[in-house]
């Protein structure tokens, strides 16, 4: 074969690239459109029996010089790939994810705003159990000019039978507390109709890990008029917990923190386990604030300072740690909860290595 003809014969292929390119381009076209029409009657995007057709129907049709299973090969690549087409298009489409809103949302808690860069902590009792509790906690806050004061009044316990918070007298409490000492309440709320009485009392709700799926009270929290802090399920994957930041954005309230607060694994050593990659995971595919539990992703006292330290170093926007007068005497979480100057402590440490990191 002369050089010509060779050159000839390549030419050949490359006009054959170019032309299945341009097919699969096509083809991609037609995938993105099936898949829009999937997701307007709600049917899931993989579908392994229209799968099957395709593939039998072309291994029906093939008689080159290719063995059939590298055919088959090929056009199960050419599938996945329209799949992660039509999943990319989908995600895109999320109204809490980045592609559809670039910038960092940034959630105003009377004149904090969350998500600007800087880092806010979020501190407290586990469960408001008096006024002096909640305010000797608020004080020693105030004093380190922490405005976020959390507590519990409705608590989701494990069994029955352990305290179940102060309810609406917690709530109560807490504004108290922190009207007298400029600060804002984060407190959690487990029941759509407890969310109109939350109105009245807290600047934050708090969603817990056990409500993360609770899509009554997602869509209650996402009519109104008031940040979210919504946490991470006990097993709820990534993709599961943005879809639960979803139900809220979609009707209207876009004010969200996320919070991730561990995961339940089979490592007994903390009481939940840390994700720490979530933090920037969650950072990169949505544009909300994204919080870490310290408390209750450890369950572990000495573990608090450096955990806090890896969240900040990895980008979370905001640090939650419970602190108890005498944690040794309180309610609940009694192992895991700071007392004041073990607080002061994590404290200074925590800001003198946010210092250096900025
Ligand atoms: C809490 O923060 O008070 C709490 C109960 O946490 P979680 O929902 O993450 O368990
Ligand atoms: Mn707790």
């Amino acid at each position: 074969m002369t050089d010509s003809q060779l050159a000839k014969l390549r030419d050949q292929v490359d006009e054959i690239n170019l032309q299945i390119l341009d097919l699969l381009n096509k083809r991609a076209e037609i995938v993105l459109q099936i898949g829009n029409e999937k997701k307007k009657q709600g049917v899931t995007r993989f579908d392994p029996v229209r799968e099957r057709q395709s593939l039998d129907l072309i291994l029906q049709k093939h008689d080159g010089p290719f063995e059939p299973s590298t055919i088959k090969h090929i056009f199960k690549e050419i599938f996945k790939a329209s799949l992660e087409l039509q999943e990319e298009d989908y995600e895109k489409t999320l109204l809490v994810s980045r592609k559809a809103h670039p910038e960092n949302t940034i959630v105003n808690v009377n004149g904090q705003t969350i998500g600007d860069g800087n880092q806010y902590y979020i501190m407290g009792p586990c469960a408001v159990e008096s006024y002096e509790q909640t305010r000797a906690v608020a004080l020693a806050m105030k004093e380190r000019g922490l405005k976020l004061l959390r507590g519990g009044a409705f608590k989701p316990r494990t069994s029955p039978y352990d305290f179940q918070g102060l309810g609406l007298e917690g709530l109560k409490i807490l504004r108290e507390v922190a009207d007298e000492l400029d600060m804002s309440v984060v407190s959690e709320i487990m029941t759509p109709s407890d969310v109109e009485l939350a109105l009245e009392y807290v600047d934050v709700i708090q969603i817990g890990a056990r409500n993360m799926q609770n899509f009554d009270l997602l869509k209650t929290v996402g009519s109104v008029n008031k940040p979210v802090l919504l946490k991470r399920g006990l097993s709820a994957t990534i993709s599961e917990f943005i879809n639960a930041a979803e139900y809220i954005i979609s009707r209207g309230n876009d004010q969200i923190i996320l919070c991730e607060r561990g995961i339940r694994t089979y490592e007994r050593a903390t009481r939940n386990t840390l994700d720490i990659s979530a933090v920037p995971i969650l950072k990169k595919e949505t544009h909300l604030p994204v919080a870490v539990d310290v408390t209750h992703s450890t369950g572990r006292r000495d573990l608090l300072l450096p955990a806090a330290k890896a969240a900040l170093a990895i980008g979370a926007d905001v640090i939650m740690a419970e602190v108890h007068p005498d944690p040794a005497v309180a309610l609940s979480d009694s192992l895991q909860q700071m007392n004041i100057p073990q607080f002061n402590e994590f404290m200074d440490e925590v800001q003198a290595f946010s210092k250096k990191l900025s």
